[in-house]
């Protein structure tokens, strides 16, 4: 298969881990037999110094012309940054948010994988973390609370601000069949989180959830109350499988699911359309007070790659090897500095790279 991906290397550390991601996924391509064709442009801070704006149409082109993005990270220190004087609209940031919209992705996918190896940097009590868990965040990214109408007013002197959560039946379909779509190629269950005893918006999304669930006998569908799953996540974490959720919710819960497994420097994310269409890239930002040090670790955006053959090319075999040679390096006791522990081998950004490339086999 060719592959036409578009990379965003970006700021601070983005550049780094990206070219450890590429040499990774090579190796993959080179082992199953698939033509890479990389094209890199610029976006975040890289975009403002070459051009003055943090996203070009030649970058929008460019990523609506491929089939997936794969991204590092944008953004610099933003007490020191140049960029950060600047009006907020030209900003790194404002280019993320301009390519999520030109490029309508509506879904936003956060795995939470707790790694044997790894197990002592969760938080939660070991008889919890022993049973180890493997989560997928999936949230609305488009609509909800976060994009309804919203003002202040004053009414007799009283200040009053408005924030207004709507959802269409639509807007709740596509994210669902989205839903039910990754569950098909997980362990098929899925938990849809809602507040449907206070709010009409998750009663509109549990009836829309059922009536999809419809079309996937296979998949087992549970409803739970969103105050509920955030306990459930730090009580009980392994139960979950795919947690389907709106904006404002998957906002708060996919954090608490990161922090559960302990290691910024291992989650990955995808944003998706409703085509196979994804840009894919680390949960972390830009780590400038390590960048160009050579230590930054590279495997949350090797499986961002992965999840990428995975969701945009249904190479699932492809997406399998690259996160078995994760859990393999792992084993062998090679950790990057942020997850270094006692009588691991500490090893840099590329050597990590290399190590997960010739896990490859
Ligand atoms: P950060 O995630 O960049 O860093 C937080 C801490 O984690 C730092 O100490 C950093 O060194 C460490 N860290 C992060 N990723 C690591 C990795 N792969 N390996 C080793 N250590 C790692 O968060 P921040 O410092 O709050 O933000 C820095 C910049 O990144 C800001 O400009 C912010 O806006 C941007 N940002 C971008 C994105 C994105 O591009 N999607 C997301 C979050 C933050």
């Amino acid at each position: 298969m060719r592959l036409n991906i578009v990379c965003i290397p970006g700021d601070g550390i983005g550049p780094e881990i990206v070219a450890e991601a590429k040499k990774v996924l090579d190796k993959a391509a080179f082992v199953y037999g698939h033509e890479m064709n990389y094209k890199d442009v610029l976006m975040g801070g890289a975009s403002i110094d070459a051009y003055g704006v943090p996203l070009t149409e030649e970058t929008i082109a460019a990523a609506k012309a491929a089939d997936a993005v794969l991204m590092g990270s944008i953004g610099g220190d933003t007490t020191t940054s140049p960029w950060y004087k600047l009006a907020p609209n030209l900003r790194p940031e404002a280019g993320l948010l301009g390519i999520r919209k030109a490029l309508n992705l509506f879904a936003n996918l956060r795995p939470a994988v707790l790694y044997e190896e790894l197990s002592d940097a969760c938080p939660l009590k070991k008889e919890i973390s022993d049973a180890g868990f493997d989560m997928m965040i999936m949230r609305e990214l488009t609509g909800g609370l976060y994009f309804g109408e919203r003002y202040t007013t004053e009414e007799g002197g009283i200040r009053k601000a408005v924030d207004t959560l709507s959802y269409n039946e639509e807007e709740i379909r596509r994210i669902a069949i989205k839903g039910f779509d990754i569950a098909m190629k997980r362990r098929k269950k899925v938990t849809s989180v809602d507040k449907a005893n206070v709010l009409d918006s998750s009663r509109l999304w549990r009836k829309v959830v059922d009536e999809v669930s419809a079309d996937y006998p296979d998949v087992t569908l549970e409803h739970m109350l969103v105050d509920n799953c955030a306990m459930q996540l730090v009580k009980d974490p392994a139960q979950f499988d795919v947690i389907l959720t709106e904006n404002m919710f998957g906002d708060i819960l996919s954090d608490e699911a990161s922090m559960v497994t302990g290691s910024i420097g291992m989650l990955a994310s995808a944003s998706l359309n409703d085509s196979k269409f994804g840009l894919y890239e680390p949960s972390h930002g830009s780590a400038p007070d390590i960048a160009g040090k050579g230590i930054a670790n590279p495997i949350a955006t090797v499986l961002s790659a992965a999840m990428m053959l995975r969701y945009s090319f249904d190479l699932d075999k492809e997406a399998d090897a690259i996160e078995n040679a994760v859990k393999n390096v792992l084993k062998k006791g090679y950790r990057t500095i942020d997850i270094m522990t006692e009588g691991c081998r500490q090893v840099g950004c590329k050597e990590m790279g290399d190590l997960l490339a010739d896990e490859i086999k």
